[in-house]
Parts: structure tokens; sequence; C-alpha cells
């Protein structure tokens, strides 16, 4: 994925973390690789496009791909939400 695109994301989304709501800012850091995560994973085509990628800090984005139902459950919620306020 480019690296313009997660920037763009982190923008967008004011380098806060969708679930814990850290500032990725801060210390510790979080790089652009670490940080930026796809809703629809690109095993499921999933594209790398601005409204099927979110912020996430490391730790939670840890925890979700750490845990396979986890995984899920947020996609849809996420997916959910997307849809009813179209991210863009
Ligand atoms: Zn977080
Ligand atoms: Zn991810």
């Amino acid at each position: 994925m480019e690296q313009e695109l997660r920037v763009k994301v982190r923008e967008r989304d004011e380098y806060l973390c969708w679930e814990c709501r850290r500032d990725i800012r801060k210390p510790p850091i979080e790089s652009l690789q670490d940080s930026v995560h796809h809703i629809v994973p690109k095993k499921h085509k999933g594209k790398d496009e601005e409204n099927n990628l979110i912020t996430l800090c490391k730790f939670c984005h840890r925890k979700i791909h750490g845990n396979k139902k986890l995984e899920k459950a947020y996609r849809n919620k996420i997916f959910d939400f997307v849809m009813k306020t179209q991210l863009n």
C-alpha cells in the first residue's frame, strides 16, 4: 500500500485510534505500517482505498489481529458504521 494513502487516512482520523481514541502521534509514536488497518482485509478482496482503511494504535491493532473472532466482529462493526456514515 502506498505510504501516501496511509498518511491520508491518519490525517482524516485526526491521528486517533478508532478503538481506544489514543493519539498515535504521542509516544510511543506509531509507524505508518502499524497504525493503518484494512476494514475488509485484502484476502477478502478488501481494497487499498481510503474508505476501507482506519487508524488503529499498535496495541488495538495487534489485539484485533490476534483473535480471529474478534477480527471478524470488528470488521462487521466498523463496516456497519461506515455504511451508515459514508466515511469519505
Ligand atoms: Zn487503540
Ligand atoms: Zn490490520
